[in-house]
């Protein structure tokens, strides 16, 4: 395997589960390795030592981890205890990199939490994993078992902070990956966005200082604090540095998990890790870069394409949990938008309205558009919903919503405007071959 990241600067090196995930394997990878003396540098020091690392929220975001923790309280109130809720809700198409953390490197994961739960002062971590990953969570189950009988964690740990680790298996809800629909559902309510502030540091779970971290971030902790943050911040361009899980599906000959240096230049990326695209890179059509609520780019954008926050966010997309979706020739773009769309009304949880009602309309209105069975003055109307979504709701699920269908038009309106055209010629839609292409 080539790319950029050499073997030995990859954090997970059981990524593929060719090792033993248990304890005794983990630690002669260097999991648990120095846990105590990490500690005992202190709270401050951990967490500038996180933000001089340069690592962003690897659950979509891309938020400074350190930063976010050091937002936490300074001190642990009477009656308000600290609390570590790790997101493993991993739910957005196209993203499978956090089951592969607790599949095959669960104790690297326990370690972070308990050196991310330190820093912050929490004694109790909650991870909260997604419905549908019952081997996950088995798995994660049979490490905190190992975990709690080598002591290392557990109320009277060898690390010297009483600390301890629940699992709680969600229900299958994709917008319980929301931070506070997920700490709402660890209540035991619905789980339903509330609305902020007050953000979960001041009032999350049941009302008391919360940080909700994803499972990538945490697990990366422990490795840049032994390493140095210096070493993780070599990687990548300023500003995204590190090391980063690519989830790469589609029409590409191999896809395939794989950590690689943040900023990758996309072409690398898919050549060194994926065997290029499938019918090579002129049958290459469209990607969407970061999980399906991102906005597509055109193959001409990813040419000299940087796989990192700023690139693609100059792009109006974004690299949200790095899942890349690579399309070609052959995608009916309108109808895969189409279904994402289909997706997003599902998932909508139905509080505020022009969410509740917007994605079930965008969904019909794309539907339609998918056999060109619309009106060309409608895709002006469609865009004019996406942007009166967009930022109008409690929750991001409005904007990954409006979202897939804006990059569509941005990059690909004349396809969509030759699919109506066809229809209205009266000849039936043929995948791939419209009007334009006669
Ligand atoms: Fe619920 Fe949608 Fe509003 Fe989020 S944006 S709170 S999913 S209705």
């Amino acid at each position: 395997m080539v790319g950029i990241l050499e073997d030995k600067d990859r954090i997970f090196t059981n990524l593929y589960g060719l090792h033993d995930w248990g304890l005794e394997g983990a630690k002669q990878r260097g999991a648990w390795n120095g846990t105590k003396d990490i500690l005992s540098f202190g709270r401050q020091w951990i967490i500038d030592n996180t933000k001089a690392s340069g690592l962003r929220g690897r659950g979509g975001a891309g938020f400074s981890t350190g930063l976010k923790w050091s937002f936490m309280p300074k001190e642990v109130r009477e009656g308000r205890p600290h609390y570590l809720v790790v997101n493993a809700d991993e739910s957005e198409p196209g993203t499978c990199k956090d089951r592969e953390i607790m599949r095959h490197d669960p104790h690297l994961f326990l370690e972070g939490c308990l050196v991310a739960s330190f820093a912050m002062q929490a004694q109790a971590c909650y991870i909260y994993i997604r419905g549908e990953y019952v081997l996950e969570r088995e798995r994660m189950e049979a490490a905190v078992k190992q975990a709690y009988e080598a002591k290392l964690i557990g109320k009277n740990n060898i690390h010297g902070w009483p600390f301890d680790l629940y699992l709680h298996h969600g229900a299958g809800a994709y917008i319980c990956g929301e931070e506070t629909a997920l700490l709402e559902s660890l209540e035991g309510k619905k789980g339903q966005p509330r609305l902020k502030p007050p953000f979960p540091a001041g009032a999350g779970l049941y009302g008391c200082p919360t940080t909700v971290n994803n499972v990538e971030s945490i697990a990366v902790v422990p490795t840049i604090l032994r390493r140095g943050a210096e070493w993780f911040a070599g990687f990548g361009r300023p500003n995204n540095t590190g090391t980063k899980l690519f989830c790469i599906s589609g029409h590409v000959e191999k896809p395939c998990n794989v950590e690689e240096a943040m900023s990758i230049p996309f072409r690398q990326l898919i050549e060194d890790h994926c065997g290029g695209i499938r019918g090579g890179w002129s049958n290459l059509k469209a990607v969407i870069p970061g999980g399906s609520s991102v906005r597509m780019i055109p193959a001409e954008a990813c040419e000299d394409l940087f796989m990192d926050f700023d690139a693609l966010s100059a792009l109006k997309s974004g690299l949200g949990t790095a899942a890349v979706i690579v399309m070609d020739k052959s995608t009916d773009l309108i109808k895969a938008i189409a279904r994402i769309s289909y997706f997003y009304k599902h998932e909508s949880c139905g509080q505020c309205t022009p969410c509740r009602e917007g994605t079930g309309w965008m969904w019909r209105v794309m539907e339609r558009m998918a056999k060109g069975e619309a009106d060309p003055k409608e895709i002006d109307t469609l865009l004019e919903v996406t942007t009166q979504i967009e930022g109008h709701t409690i929750c991001a699920l409005g904007d990954a919503a409006a979202w897939p269908i804006q990059g569509l038009f941005r990059h690909f309106r004349p396809e969509v405007e030759a699919r109506i055209a066809q229809y209205r010629s009266g000849k039936p839609f043929v995948q791939g071959h419209t009007l334009a292409a006669e």
